[in-house]
């Protein structure tokens, strides 16, 4: 998506398709999680019998789309690398005919590609101020919010971006308070002694 101008297409096999849905409508999700993942894979699809079909349904290449899709299969049976960096349980095997392709570019309004802030910059972990590449805290810059804090290690649950946010922002404006008042207190104290 950030090498195609914001495009992006998300390709099913049809025993995976009918999991995905089988999982929108059992799967115990909130409403506002399924529905737009059925309009997307029920609604917003494009459908070859065979992925060269699929690619002149979507306009992608040919030999593009059969690669990638041989490559991610052959990652997916423990053969090569996994190209996109998808953890085991992530990945599938997409052999089966027809196949389905979901635009999940940035601007379709049905179902937009989610995209969240996980990190970035590498901060003091007591201060939060950013560190530079040799790892010294930078003079005067601190970092706040989802740049500032990692990646959850475990599962990613609604409300911890938040609550990083609210924790980070505090972090920071409690080192640079402390820092202020460290600098002021000399002055402060010739100003009473004079
Ligand atoms: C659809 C969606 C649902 C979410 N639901 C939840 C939820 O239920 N619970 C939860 O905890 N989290 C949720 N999140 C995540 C949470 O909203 C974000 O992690 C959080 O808002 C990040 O805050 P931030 O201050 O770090 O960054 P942002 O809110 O992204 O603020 C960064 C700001 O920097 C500005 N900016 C960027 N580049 C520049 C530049 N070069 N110069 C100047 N300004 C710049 C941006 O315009 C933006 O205003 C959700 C996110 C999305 C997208």
């Amino acid at each position: 998506m950030e090498e195609q101008g914001g495009k992006a297409w998300l390709v099913l096999d049809a025993p995976l398709r009918k999991k995905a849905i089988r999982e929108a409508l059992f799967g115990g999700y909130w409403w506002f999680q399924s529905f737009p993942a059925l309009a997307l894979m029920l609604f917003k699809v494009r459908k070859g019998k065979t992925l060269n079909q699929l690619a002149t349904a979507t306009g992608m290449s040919e030999s593009v789309l059969r690669d990638s899709v041989l490559a991610a299969n052959a990652a997916a049976r423990g053969e090569a690398p996994e190209p996109f960096g998808k953890s085991p349980g992530g990945r599938q095997v997409l052999d089966q005919g027809p196949f389905y392709a979901c635009d999940i570019s940035v601007d379709n309004p049905v179902f937009p590609l989610g995209a969240l802030t996980l990190g970035g910059l590498r901060v003091d972990e007591h201060s939060g101020a950013a560190l530079d590449e040799q790892g010294q805290p930078i003079a005067g810059l601190y970092a706040a919010g989802r740049t500032a804090l990692g990646i959850p290690s475990h599962l990613y649950i609604s409300g911890l971006s938040l609550a990083d946010c609210v924790f980070s922002g505090r972090r920071a404006g409690a080192a640079v308070a402390q820092l202020t008042a460290r600098q002021l207190q000399p002055t402060l104290a010739s100003q009473v002694t004079s």
